[in-house]
């Protein structure tokens, strides 16, 4: 589903944030990407998420060479393939939670009302068919982050990136979107997360760590498929 080979990523005023990393992240993995802030855990994020190009070396996602794909393609690549959630939601204020969840369709040619109806379907999926019409601002932490995953996973990627996504939750709404995410893996999208927390990262079958825009574990970059 991703693989970096080589991957290096300078940013404008010299910090090298990530200096050669080669992964592989093979369908159907749940994978924490852990390490002390300012490792290049975000950075490599924004790489798989097509969202930033790497200075040196080659992202590919599912089977696709970022390098070679122009703006429009990589937004194709993106709206049909990869789903984000972010610690801090970034739900629209005031606007409906079926709303919210139906503007993750915005790109992709779905009309309006079908939209409407595939959202309720994913906001049943993560437990929210009550609060259709609530506002962002009527949920809990925990409901909120939902919202955002239901947005994630409307247009069914099959590829889940999600940075920090319970840092803004107390342990109780966090574990049940950890359990949420096993969830979605195992129906069968690849998911990716980010966390500084080792409890979290313990908890998912596998852990990449990160030091000074390396990777620790000198053998993950063998690690195909999850397969140990
Ligand atoms: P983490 O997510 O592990 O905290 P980041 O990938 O955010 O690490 O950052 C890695 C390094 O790159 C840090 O030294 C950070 O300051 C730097 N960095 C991140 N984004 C930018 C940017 N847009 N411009 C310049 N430096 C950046």
């Amino acid at each position: 589903m991703v693989a970096l080979e080589q991957v290096s990523k300078v940013y404008p005023g010299g910090v090298a944030a990530l200096r050669g990393v080669t992964l592989t992240i093979g369908r159907g993995e749940l994978v924490a990407i852990v390490g002390p802030s300012g490792s290049g855990k975000s950075t490599m994020l924004h790489l798989i998420g097509t969202l930033d190009q790497p200075s040196t070396g080659t992202v590919r996602i599912d089977g696709y060479d970022t390098a070679e794909l122009d703006d429009r393609e990589l937004s194709a690549l993106r709206s049909s393939r990869i789903g984000f959630v972010f610690q801090q939601f970034h739900l629209a204020a005031g606007v409906p939670v079926v709303e919210n969840v139906a503007d993750g369709l915005l790109y992709s040619g779905v009309p309006l009302g079908e939209r409407r109806r595939r959202a309720a379907a994913a906001l049943h999926r993560v437990g929210l068919d009550h609060r259709l019409d609530h506002r962002p601002h009527e949920l809990s932490g925990g409901e909120r982050q939902r919202v955002a995953i239901a947005r994630a996973v409307v247009g069914d990627p099959p590829l889940l990136l999600a940075d920090e996504p319970t840092g803004n939750l107390d342990s109780v709404s966090g574990a049940g979107v950890l359990d949420l995410l096993h969830e979605l893996n195992r129906a069968g999208t690849t998911i990716v997360v980010i966390t500084h927390d080792r409890e979290i990262a313990e908890s998912l079958p596998r852990q990449v760590r990160m030091r000074d825009g390396l990777l620790v574990d000198p053998t993950a970059a063998d690690l195909v498929g999850g397969t140990r």
